[in-house]
């Protein structure tokens, strides 16, 4: 099996996607397309089309994740993470606090399971939803 990890840096990103990825990256939490889209008007994307084209890239580049139950993005923070990588979140219920798991078993499992069922996963997002330490505490 071969390496497919961060095989894009972010000199090969166009423009568009750049200015997405750097608007992921500057978030301390996951963001909407709209709310990203808000975020670079003033900088020329003015398509909601040009966020959400960016955002495929940049997700099929394994350097953005998409969290369907928040309807969000996440700027990967995980170098070990690869385009087909599964990926896992924890989702804080109470403060919403999202932050990315990291463990190389995980991929190593699902892929084996997906190949026993000869499935071929094009990506794997895992969402674990709860309460975070700090409101545990609370
Ligand atoms: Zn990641
Ligand atoms: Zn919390």
């Amino acid at each position: 099996m071969h390496d497919h990890n961060h095989d894009h840096t972010t000199e090969d990103l166009t423009k568009n996607q750049a200015l997405v990825l750097e608007t992921l990256t500057g978030s301390k939490g996951p963001l909407s397309a709209y709310t990203i889209l808000d975020q670079v008007r003033d900088q020329g994307i003015r398509a909601p089309l040009q966020v959400y084209r960016a955002l495929d890239n940049l997700v099929a580049f394994g350097m953005v994740h998409r969290l369907e139950s928040l309807k969000a993005f996440l700027a990967c923070r995980n170098p070990n993470c690869g385009p087909h990588t599964a990926a896992a979140f924890t989702i804080c219920d109470v403060c919403g606090r999202v932050a990315e798991l990291t463990d190389g078993r995980l991929t190593e499992h699902l892929e084996s399971v997906a190949q026993a069922s000869n499935f071929t996963p094009t990506s794997t997002t895992i969402e674990l939803r709860g309460v975070c330490d700090r409101c545990h505490k609370e």
